[in-house]
Parts: C-alpha cells; sequence; structure tokens
C-alpha cells in the first residue's frame, strides 16, 4: 500500500523545516489527521496570511504589520541611536528587556564565508546608507548581532567601515553577559538588560 498523496505531500513539506528530520515530519502529519478539521482550517489560514499580512519595514527592515514600522514610525523613540542585530526575532528580545528607547536596524543575516554569504547578501549596505542620509544625525550604533564567531566578524565588518565613514560616531558592542555561542533570541531579560547596559566601544 502507497501512502496516500495528501498525507505524502504534507510530509514534504514538514521535511523542507529547519531542525526537522523525514521520522517528525511523518510524526507530525500523523498527529494532524486526528486534529478537528475547524483547527486545520485556522492552522492552514495562518499559513497563508503569514507574508500575506505581514510587510518588510523599508527603514529598519524588520517585520511588522505595516511600513514604516510601529518602532520607527514612533515620535517618542531616540532617533539618535540604532541598534543592529540579525534578525526580526532579536528586535523582539531586546524590546521585551524594556532597556532600549532607540531604532533598530534589522541585518537578516550575518557574514558567514562558509556558507556564501557576503556583507552584499545582507542588509548592510541599507545600514550604511540610513546613517548617511538620516534626517536627524545618528549618534551612537549598537552593534549586537550574536556573540558567534559569524556574528563578531560581522560586527567588525561594520565597525571598521562605519569608523572609515565618519570618525565622530559612536560604535559600541553589547556586553559580555551574552554567553559565547549564543543566539540573542533565547537570552533572557536580565541578561540583556546586562548586555546593553554593559555596552562599550567597539
Ligand atoms: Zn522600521
Amino acid at each position: 500500500m502507497k501512502i496516500p498523496k495528501a498525507i505524502q505531500n504534507l510530509i514534504d513539506s514538514f521535511e523542507k523545516l529547519p531542525g526537522i528530520g523525514p521520522k517528525t515530519a511523518q510524526r507530525l502529519t500523523f498527529y494532524l489527521l486526528h486534529v478537528p478539521q475547524t483547527e486545520l482550517d485556522k492552522f492552514s489560514l495562518s499559513l497563508q496570511n503569514l507574508k500575506k499580512d505581514t510587510v518588510l519595514c523599508s527603514i529598519c527592515f524588520t517585520i511588522g504589520e505595516r511600513n514604516p514600522c510601529d518602532i520607527c514610525d514612533d515620535s517618542n523613540r531616540d532617533r539618535s541611536i540604532i541598534c543592529v542585530v540579525e534578525q526580526p526575532l532579536d528586535v523582539l528580545a531586546i524590546e521585551k528587556s524594556r532597556q532600549y528607547n532607540g531604532l533598530y536596524h534589522v541585518l537578516h543575516g550575518k557574514i558567514d564565508p562558509l556558507n556564501n554569504i557576503g556583507p552584499d547578501e545582507i542588509y548592510i549596505k541599507q545600514l550604511f546608507n540610513r546613517i548617511s542620509s538620516h534626517e536627524s544625525p545618528i549618534t551612537e550604533i549598537i552593534l549586537a548581532t550574536n556573540p558567534t564567531m559569524e556574528g563578531e566578524a560581522t560586527a567588525m565588518f561594520i565597525s571598521k567601515q562605519l569608523k572609515a565613514q565618519s570618525s565622530k560616531l559612536k560604535v559600541t558592542r553589547i556586553g559580555r553577559g551574552l554567553p559565547t555561542g549564543a543566539d540573542l533570541e533565547y537570552a533572557d531579560e536580565l541578561t540583556l538588560q546586562k548586555a546593553m547596559e554593559g555596552r562599550r566601544e567597539f
């Protein structure tokens, strides 16, 4: 007996997700066969709307419901500081720590030569353009890429370019409270608070 096509299609889709192997893909699919149809409809609607109802902010490149995003549009935020992060989830993590009231810039990745990701593959150029064309001057750039090898290399690259672009700009790197190799999005609020407070010239 062959696996019904509808089941095989879903298994194939699950298998394409990061961290999901063939066994888990099968298990999830067969689990869903027991879920009421109304729940499945909700699930599939969420999937359908995932990209339709979200938009990339054209200023900071985070993902939100409108463009510009709520943070870029908020006049109460300090517009002289930009915090540079790898992923939109990092914005949420830092926002949760309530330690920061400036703006963000989301790179959507990191420089990773082993996987053929150079500076041009992520939103670095947009950061430089943003700094040079910003309506009010930027005084500080906080580099909050992850404390991994690639995250450090990315921070180093940006810092060098920024200093070549302007000597007056203060460039800082978030503190060492974060364990090396860790991802920002998994850090707890207190650790992130400390990391933000402990940022230093870079
Ligand atoms: Zn934005």
